[in-house]
């Protein structure tokens, strides 16, 4: 099968990205800034990309990719879409930060509670994880409680009392938790599997009045794509709502991605408390936490919960946060990229019916995981076998070989953009069809 013309094939040597990668490893940890960008789970040198356009990429030796990260998501209008570089080239012109307010940020605070149900404020930190631990400290505010509850498999970025069986990085490196936290950090961090209403039963039936908040990543995306059944999020809504316990929403992959409203629009369930990031910064360094006006207003200087940021609602990227859902919403861009994502699912079946060991396409709208996994799509944290990472690993080489940059590991999804194509899905297909046969070959 051959690649479509339009993507020159990479050069074999990313000596560019080589000597960079050298320079790094002196002066930054790992030389990376982010651990999965270093490659370890597939070996090899990371890439140093020079820039971005729609659904592509070029490194700095001019190797052109088509981008199934984005950003890890935070681009789903592809790179440097105009609108939203406009909105960043005219909004740094006024001055880049003035730790006072700006009228951005009420017009990006504006569109996030309209699309979101159970949204009445929102706040605005620099990233999801600031979201994730602020919502947490507010939900213990608000019940008087300690305990938190996490599940397996999901992530909610690298606050100490949520690195407890985490996925993302620590699945790569299948590491349950970090060195450097204090066994007194998690001791009131609980955590549960997904989809087993008996262990959540049980949990609420022991500590439920201990219990301040649940937290869920509501379509898991950090250890492959979970997808959740709706009745278990049912259920845990009903439970934590009987006792008194909030539900909050890690949407910060899911949010503006799945949905408008994200996963509590397509299954009408309402948390609490909802986090976000990568999407409403529009490409810039933004996340959110949000809820009811009567939970929000125990934050300061309303109430008595401390909660800060020198460059939250920053003027540059809450405008680079109004462009990109100005022009999602104005195109309709979720149902674009369900179209996509479908069309996408359409043309790798059979591909991957074919492969000579197993591969699963699992998929949310424009979220997809590849899934070298035995049996149907796991709906709990799985361990992948070596022999199944190794044949990862050489999928990632073929596809990187046919212009086309995955996620560095076996454990991340890949994300659509507005900006990719028909042509770049077959593009993607054909280069799996051959990527998976090579890998067959080389690893069995
Ligand atoms: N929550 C979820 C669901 C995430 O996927 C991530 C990061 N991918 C985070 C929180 C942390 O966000 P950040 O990397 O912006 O701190």
């Amino acid at each position: 099968m051959s690649i479509p013309k339009g993507n020159p094939l990479p050069a074999e040597s990313p000596t560019q990205s080589i000597a960079l990668f050298e320079r790094a490893r002196q002066v930054i940890p790992g030389g990376v800034n982010s651990p999965v960008r270093a490659f370890r789970a597939v070996g090899g040198n990371p890439l140093f990309i020079a820039r971005g356009q729609n659904a592509h990429i070029t490194d700095v030796d001019g190797r052109r990719f088509l981008d199934f990260v984005t950003s890890w998501g935070a681009l789903i209008l592809g790179h440097a879409h105009p609108d939203v570089v406009s909105a960043i080239v005219d909004a740094s012109q006024l001055g880049t930060t003035f730790g006072a307010p700006c009228p951005a940020e009420v017009e990006l605070a504006e569109r996030v509670t309209a699309s979101y149900g159970a949204l009445e404020q929102v706040r605005f930190v620099s990233s999801g994880t600031e979201a994730v631990m602020s919502a947490i400290r507010v939900a213990r505010a608000f019940t008087g409680r300690d305990l938190i509850v996490k599940y397996a498999g999901c992530y909610h970025g690298h606050a100490d009392h949520l690195l407890v069986s985490a996925g993302s990085g620590l699945a790569t490196f299948n590491k349950p938790s970090s060195a450097g936290v204090p066994a007194a950090f998690v001791e009131c961090t609980r955590v549960l599997p997904l989809d087993d209403e008996q262990a959540l039963q049980a949990l609420f039936d022991k500590e439920g009045a201990r219990i301040a908040a649940v937290i869920i990543e509501p379509t898991p995306a950090n250890h492959g794509l979970l997808l959740q059944r709706k009745e278990y999020l049912e259920k845990l809504r009903a439970v934590t709502k009987q006792h008194g316990a909030l539900l909050i929403f890690d949407e910060v992959i899911s949010g503006f991605r799945v949905a408008r409203g994200g996963v509590s629009e397509l299954t009408g369930i309402r948390p609490d408390l909802a986090t976000f990031g990568k999407i409403i910064g529009g490409g810039m360094p933004v996340g959110a936490f949000g809820g009811s006006r009567q939970i929000m207003s125990r934050l300061a200087p309303e109430g008595d919960t401390y909660q800060a940021g020198t460059l939250s609602g920053n003027p540059v990227a809450m405008s680079a946060g109004v462009a990109a859902l100005d022009a999602l919403i104005r195109d309709d861009a979720w149902a674009k990229l369900e179209a996509l994502g479908a069309a996408l699912e359409r043309m790798v079946t059979p591909v991957i019916a074919k492969s000579a060991f197993p591969i699963r396409f699992v998929r949310s709208g424009s979220l997809f995981w590849l899934a070298l996994h035995d049996g149907p799509a796991p709906r709990a944290a799985i361990t992948l076998s070596e022999k199944n990472s190794e044949r990862f690993a050489s999928i990632f080489h073929a596809m990187l070989a046919r212009g086309v940059y995955l996620p560095p590991s076996a454990y991340e999804v890949c994300f659509l953009s507005t900006a990719h194509t028909t042509a770049d899905i077959e593009h993607f297909v054909n280069a799996l069809d051959e990527s998976i046969q090579l890998t067959a070959q080389r690893v069995g």
